[in-house]
């Protein structure tokens, strides 16, 4: 991992860097798909970025156990207990419900046979009381608090994920444009500040999959302002660091990408403009989970032309924005980039033995009758 991060404890749950491949089969030149889904070696998609800084500050805390908190078929509520379970931490998921279906009885099963705690709130609303409760089990049983980590990951110190991919990404690739779906928002900030700092112009068109009234520019512009404010203060301790060990006679190309960042990360304040923040309403249909027709299409297309997995909740949402923009030409002529986002790695060996009877009852509904 990049320098600027030696000052906030990682996790090292990730496999990094993830490959920039090219889909030369959906009638543009220029473009190419960054692989955040083989983020992890059990398990990828792009909570597992954020988890690298989460959860290294939880072991930094010393903190034994984790509560996260999402639907019943949480992407990220699976991909915390798979690293939990990596870092020898508990994992506590608070889910609320959802509508069954094999993506969501699969994500449960995996949160079992990864030993996470599953706990079934009536609804999203009583989150708060049962966190109380959970609490309170963990400082009896662990003799200190949990680490809470908010839905999707998303805060400063999970965003610092998507900045550090960013980073990485700029030693790939130099796109005009990434597309990506924006749920919580963390990666879409992240992007934005690391784009940044990387020196890049390039647009983000975030592609809305969420009810701007959960989320918006204003939560997005609030992200990005709490992660540069923690970035600069992480710089400044480094920066100085660095000038101490230039003193100590050591050439300052050692440290070659430190040095331009606290030139461009202290001198030249990172601040992302309002102008600076695209979000893609048209793509969103009827609500969070809600698949539409452009979604499925670009679903089938991604399929059919380049084996590449997605689904209708978030990718296909993105990559409908994609396409409607490569058929409009206004992408003619640019680099582009889709970002990835969806685990691709196959875990049904280690769900194959768990039977749904030993999650807690309040789950078992899940899991009768015919699905999809
Ligand atoms: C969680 C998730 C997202 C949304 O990411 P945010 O950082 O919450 O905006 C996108 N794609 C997939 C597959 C996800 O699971």
């Amino acid at each position: 991992m990049n320098d600027l991060f030696s000052n906030f404890p990682t996790a090292d749950v990730s496999a990094l860097p993830t490959p920039v491949v090219r889909l030369s089969n959906l009638g543009h030149d220029r473009l190419f798909m960054k692989c955040d889904n083989l983020s992890g070696e059990t398990y990828g998609g792009n909570k597992i970025r954020k988890l690298d800084f989460l959860l290294g500050q939880a072991l930094a805390e010393e903190r034994r156990s984790v509560i996260t908190y999402g639907a019943a078929g949480s992407n990220h509520a699976l991909a915390t207990a798979v690293c939990c379970r990596q870092r020898g931490l508990k994992a506590i998921s608070i889910l609320a419900p959802q509508e069954t279906n094999g993506h969501v009885r699969k994500n449960l099963l995996m949160q079992q046979a990864v030993g996470a705690e599953l706990i079934l709130c009536p609804g999203f609303s009583d989150f708060p009381e049962t966190t109380r409760q959970a609490v309170e089990r963990c400082k009896q049983t662990d003799g200190l608090e949990p680490y809470i980590i908010p839905a999707g990951g998303t805060n400063a110190t999970g965003a610092l994920g998507f900045v550090n991919a960013a980073l990485e990404m700029a030693g790939q690739i130099q796109p005009d444009v990434i597309y990506i779906p924006m749920g919580t928002g963390g990666t879409h900030a992240g992007l934005l500040v690391g784009l940044k700092l990387a020196g890049l112009n390039t647009r983000v068109e975030a592609v809305r999959v969420v009810e701007p009234e959960f989320r918006d520019r204003t939560h997005i512009q609030q992200l990005c302002d709490e992660l540069c404010a923690k970035l600069e203060k992480g710089l400044q301790d480094q920066c100085g660091l660095l000038e101490t060990e230039e003193r100590k006679g050591r050439e300052a190309d050692e440290f070659p990408l430190l040095r331009e960042l606290c030139d461009l990360g202290v001198e030249k304040n990172p601040r992302i403009e309002d102008s600076n923040i695209i979000i893609r309403d048209a793509f969103f249909g009827e609500g969070y989970g809600m698949s539409t027709p452009e979604a499925e299409e670009a679903v089938r297309l991604f399929k059919e032309q380049e084996n590449v997995y997605l689904e209708t909740t978030y990718t296909g949402k993105a990559t409908a924005a994609l396409l409607h923009d490569l058929r409009t030409g206004a992408l003619d002529g640019q680099t582009v980039l889709y970002w990835n986002t969806l685990n691709s790695r196959d875990f049904s060996d280690e769900v194959a033995p768990i039977d749904f009877h030993t999650l807690p009852p309040d789950f078992h509904s899940y899991f009768s009758g015919e699905i999809v």
